[in-house]
């Protein structure tokens, strides 16, 4: 079936990792642009094959290069809205390439060519042909199939466009929906290929945390495939309508995580918050010292308000675990009503990076909009708090109040009994915490929650 492609092609390459120093060449990514997109049309050539662009041969070592990958599939019982899932497998099915990773989804994607797959004469092309192959596999109802590569700077830059202009057609097209509405939500099981307890419960108001699968999209797979990855969730009982907990959903998570994970909370990153695979488009966080919550995305590179990058945070709390106080996002529920709602919604978000505040702007309170800090503003809790006073930001209602220092020099004291802080969250709570001890050793403390009777805050 692959006989004309010159590395082997199999499920077993899955958990492939190209690291530098056995790059060839990165594709998309972050320093780079990049999309994908599977299209559904009335007619497609079947069996085409096309690399817009360099190819591997014309690439140089090292480099980076901007990509995409367009698919468009045809077939008598294929619907648009089976787009979204079918296009999350083009993920899963790159990485059956020996010497090819892929990670993310959508237009963040990043992808990786090995030295060993170039020195094996691997090309684009081949990567084309193995995606036509496995999709008309996995996906007997497609009847033909086209693959273009595309590597060319401004043919990217205007499939990117096309690319975006889709993916909120469709995201626009579920906001039409709440979880009232609805009596089945639908459960998701794909990425346990790498976080084996992780299980995504998508409902109308809470598109997947890979952002490229929501409700009607589940609807459409479940329709296709009843036996496949995505299936349905009776609601049943409403525990609590607004931590968003079901008894369906505790009821299907508890089942397909094998017990690991027995309840879950939809709109809150406290209790029992969403567990959290690895593709989250963004996470939201805890900031204790404020008693608010930060949200970072996937593409900020700096530095959260926590001291650590997105990165490191997602390390942190990714694997299917479920970290009290993290929970990873699609920026699509950052649009819904019922975004964190039972945390406080928007009015208890005190960071976020500009660019992603500037691309929510319409859907967050007006009355809000100036009071959020963005690492233009404040990246420290210290001139995170400074900038919330001055901005009269709602959450410094629920939290006690910390007075400015009047002399930057003077040793300052201050005593928060627990009557004035906020009594229902600890004072830390950390996925991870190091403490370094005598004798060359270090503790580290997983899952770690600190309760004090008081805080004393003191300046050195
Ligand atoms: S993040 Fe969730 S919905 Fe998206 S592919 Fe993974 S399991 Fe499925």
């Amino acid at each position: 079936m692959f006989e004309d492609i010159p590395v082997d092609v199999s499920p077993m390459h899955e958990g492939e990792r190209i690291r530098s120093a056995n790059m060839f060449v990165e594709l998309a990514g972050p320093k780079s642009i990049g999309a994908e997109l599977v299209q559904v049309k009335d007619s497609v050539e079947d069996g085409k094959i096309e690399v817009i662009g360099p190819d591997i041969p014309e690439m140089e070592q090292g480099q980076i290069y901007p990509f995409a990958i367009s698919i468009e599939i045809g077939g008598g019982e294929l619907e648009e809205e089976l787009e979204g899932v079918i296009e999350r497998r083009v993920h899963e099915l790159c990485n059956y390439v020996k010497g090819f990773m892929h990670l993310n989804q959508r237009d963040q994607i990043w992808c990786r060519v090995s030295t060993e797959a170039r020195d094996a004469g691997f090309r684009l092309e081949h990567l084309a042909r193995a995606l036509s192959v496995l999709f008309r596999e996995e996906f007997p109802i497609i009847e033909s199939i086209s693959v273009t590569i595309i590597t060319d700077e401004k043919e990217v830059e205007s499939f990117l466009e096309t690319a975006r202009e889709k993916y909120d057609l469709r995201d626009s097209r579920a906001r039409e929906l709440s979880d009232e509405d609805v009596d089945v939500f639908y459960g998701c099981l794909m990425c346990q290929s790498f976080a084996p307890t992780h299980v995504c419960a998508v409902t109308p108001d809470r598109t997947a945390l890979c952002g490229a699968i929501n409700w009607f999209d589940c609807r459409a797979a479940y329709k296709m495939d009843p036996e496949g990855p995505i299936f349905e969730i009776e609601k049943g009982e409403v525990l609590d309508a607004e931590k968003g907990e079901y008894e369906g959903i505790n009821a299907a998570v508890a089942e397909h995580s094998q017990g690991t994970t027995e309840r879950v909370y939809l709109h809150s990153i406290f209790g029992y918050p969403h567990t959290s695979c690895g593709c989250f488009e963004a996470v939201a966080f805890y900031i204790p010292e404020l008693d608010g919550i930060g949200i970072v995305n996937r593409d900020f590179r700096g530095e959260t308000p926590l001291g650590i990058p997105f990165s490191a945070m997602a390390g942190q709390c990714s694997g299917g675990k479920q970290v009290e106080g993290f929970s990873g996002l699609s920026l699509e529920y950052m649009r819904s009503p019922k975004f964190l709602q039972a945390d406080g919604g928007y009015s208890r978000i005190v960071w976020m990076p500009k660019e992603l505040k500037d691309s929510l702007i319409e859907f967050i309170p007006e009355d809000l909009r100036d009071k959020i800090a963005t690492e233009e503003d404040a990246t420290s809790i210290k001139e995170i708090r400074r900038f919330l006073r001055e901005k009269g930001h709602p959450v410094l209602e629920r939290a006690a109040a910390e007075p400015e220092p009047e002399a930057e020099e003077e040793e300052e004291a201050e005593e928060i009994t627990m009557e004035e802080a906020p009594s229902t969250v600890p004072v830390v709570s950390s996925p991870e915490m190091s403490v370094p001890v005598a004798g060359g050793f270090r503790i580290i403390l997983k899952n770690a929650k600190i309760y004090a009777e008081s805080v004393i805050i003191k300046r050195e």
